[in-house]
């Protein structure tokens, strides 16, 4: 879901995309797939902190996330059109 490599029973984690210590609910709504590396890139960031970080890890997500909660995905796309802005900004 973040960084869009294929994955398979093997190598598929399960990762909640507000994290359990932040609040997050075990409600398929806040699941989705992911490697184990981006997993634990992601850690127990909120997926905006995470995004801000990242944004081509949220790009993927506003593009394959299709049964998380809406409010995450706008709250995705947000963070991730922020990100980008402010890098435009440093390349000014
Ligand atoms: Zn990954």
């Amino acid at each position: 879901m973040y960084c869009a490599v294929r994955l398979d029973h093997r190598t598929a984690t399960l990762d909640h995309v507000v994290p359990l210590a932040r609040g997050g609910a075990y409600d398929p709504g806040n699941l989705v797939a992911a490697c184990g590396p981006c997993n634990r890139l992601k850690g127990e960031m909120l997926p905006f902190e995470f995004f801000a970080r990242h944004p081509w890890a949220g790009s993927n997500f506003v593009r394959y996330a299709r049964s998380v909660h809406r409010a995450l995905k706008r709250g995705a796309r947000r963070a991730v059109s922020l990100a980008f802005a402010r890098a435009d900004l440093m390349a000014a």
